[in-house]
């Protein structure tokens, strides 16, 4: 096969833009560039995780082609995740490739969820790649805490990190997932923190995906929860402000900030889902509380040219659900949707 050419790659005819069933315009597109990670979160991945055979994962060049199948498609918000899409070996080099898209105008936003622990050392190449915005997971700015959560993370290199991406002029939205018992007293001061660092902040319902070795009911604390408590401290005012993802945000009166909610337990966002995933295996999955996927991998293997792909994708988005359907079961404590978050990415 003659070596792949992204910067070549594109010239084949235009594709078909992704409508669904429901009339929805799929425009974004999240990949999941590897299962593996630096830390373990305690709601997100059991300790002795088993990854992936490096085998089975998707090289640099396919994940090129297959977003770039994606941008000819229509999307214009790509968004890369894992795992931790930084410890992926020669992750910049795919940065860099997919950057291509934002210089022709073909894609709006490239952008990344990261864990941090990476960001000292890659923030200034990913300015320099033209990536503008990124999500930095934190849930508490208490060290011990930190540690507990993340099980192997630090939360001053997080903070380091952090620092390094203001200076290269990244913009942050810190993501902080609301655990009962854990974060609970201390999400006040993080949007505090947060605000006063000129981040946006958003909060996480914990989602039901995938074992991890605990008891997830333990953790749910519903943001309607959180929300009430922090009107005692704070005048919350709805806005209408969209990022293309599923968080309702409000301005933050007493700090002008912008405070987000993604609430998947408690308030169904599927009416107006424009995304879709990819896992590093190319499985592409229409909603990320439901199964049904598709597999990529095998059109994108089968032939040098796009059509396959376009067809395979074709089929998939006419099978994109209306909504999921997210409970923890109380009685067998059993998630959902059996798949960790680490796969799709969140
Ligand atoms: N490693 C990167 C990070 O942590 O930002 C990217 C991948 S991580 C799976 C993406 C986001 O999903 C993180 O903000 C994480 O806190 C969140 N997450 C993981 N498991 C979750 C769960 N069960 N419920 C809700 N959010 C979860
Ligand atoms: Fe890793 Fe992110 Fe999952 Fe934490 S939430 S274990 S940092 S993938």
């Amino acid at each position: 096969m003659p070596e792949y050419d992204p910067f070549t790659a594109d010239a084949s005819h235009k594709p078909m833009p992704m409508i669904d069933p429901f009339g929805r315009a799929i425009s974004y597109l999240r990949v999941s560039v590897t299962d593996r990670c630096d830390f373990r979160c305690v709601y997100c991945m059991a300790e002795n995780m088993t990854f992936l055979p490096k085998k089975e994962v998707l090289s640099l060049e396919e994940l090129d082609r297959l977003c770039s199948a994606f941008v000819e498609k229509g999307v214009r918000k790509l968004r890369l995740t894992g795992g931790e899409p930084l410890v992926r070996k020669n992750i910049m080099s795919l940065i860099r490739t997919l950057g291509r898209h934002l210089d022709t105008g073909a894609l709006d936003e490239l952008t990344l969820t990261t864990n941090g622990s990476q960001l000292a050392k890659y923030a200034r190449e990913l300015a320099d790649a033209g990536v503008r915005r990124i999500n930095v997971s934190c849930d508490t700015l208490d060290a011990d805490k930190f540690k507990a959560i993340t099980r192997w993370g630090e939360l001053d290199k997080v903070i380091a990190g952090i620092d390094a991406a203001q200076e290269a002029g990244l913009h942050i939205k810190i993501n902080a997932v609301a655990l009962k018992g854990v974060n609970e007293h201390e999400i006040e001061d993080m949007v505090r923190w947060a605000h006063g660092r000129g981040m946006d902040f958003t909060l996480i319902e914990t989602m039901p995906l995938g074992d991890i070795e605990g008891d997830r009911t333990d953790q749910y604390l519903p943001l309607s929860v959180v929300r009430a408590k922090l009107l005692d401290t704070f005048t919350l005012e709805d806005i209408p402000y969209k990022t293309g993802g599923p968080a309702r945000y409000v301005e933050v009166k007493e700090t002008g900030g912008r405070l987000g909610f993604i609430t998947p337990m408690t308030h169904n966002f599927c009416e107006s889902c424009n995304r879709v995933r990819i896992t590093c295996t190319g499985i592409l999955y229409m909603c990320l509380g439901q199964d049904d996927a598709a597999d990529l991998k095998t059109p994108l293997r089968q032939s040098e040219g796009n059509d396959l792909l376009y067809a395979a994708i074709d089929e998939a988005i006419s099978r994109k659900p209306k909504g999921h359907d997210f409970v923890i079961d109380r009685r067998t404590k059993r998630p959902a949707v059996s798949r960790h978050m680490s796969v799709t990415g969140g």
